[in-house]
């Protein structure tokens, strides 16, 4: 329904999202396929443009030395001096895509850097095997 006064209208869009059938009506949106996908795609776009930022010069890839992987799924965010618990408590506690949208809007925060899932783990065994040797 057109609304000459945009006031009016917003605030009749805000009584119907409020309302029973207005809510049920976007729960059955949310869980669509069409709005699925388009929050995957989103995400990803997000997931990608975050680790392009914390990648060398400017590609998406492991930041290893040597490494080339660039594929999206293999790639995460590593903590450059593993503090990476002492920033999730300050940081409420997020993750995943919620914390790549935290660390966008805050304008990428320094000490990350991607690398892949290979690299992630053998940083991880090397730290713990130089405290044994
Ligand atoms: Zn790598």
């Amino acid at each position: 329904m057109p609304y000459k006064d945009k006031r009016k209208q917003s605030l009749a869009q805000y009584k119907y999202q409020k309302s029973k059938k207005g809510k049920a009506t976007r729960s059955k949106y949310l869980r669509s396929k069409n709005a699925q996908t388009l929050r995957i795609l989103r995400d990803n776009k997000l997931k990608e443009e975050v680790l392009t930022h914390y990648s060398k010069s400017g590609h998406l890839n492991c930041c290893w030395k040597s490494c080339c992987v660039s594929d999206l799924d293999m790639l995460s965010l590593d903590h450059i001096k593993d503090d990476g618990s002492k920033d999730r408590k300050q940081n409420n506690f997020l993750t995943g895509i919620k914390w790549y949208r935290w660390l966008r809007i805050h304008g990428f925060p320094k000490g990350l850097q991607t690398l892949c899932w290979n690299h992630q783990w053998k940083k991880r065994l090397g730290g713990r095997y130089a405290l044994v040797r």
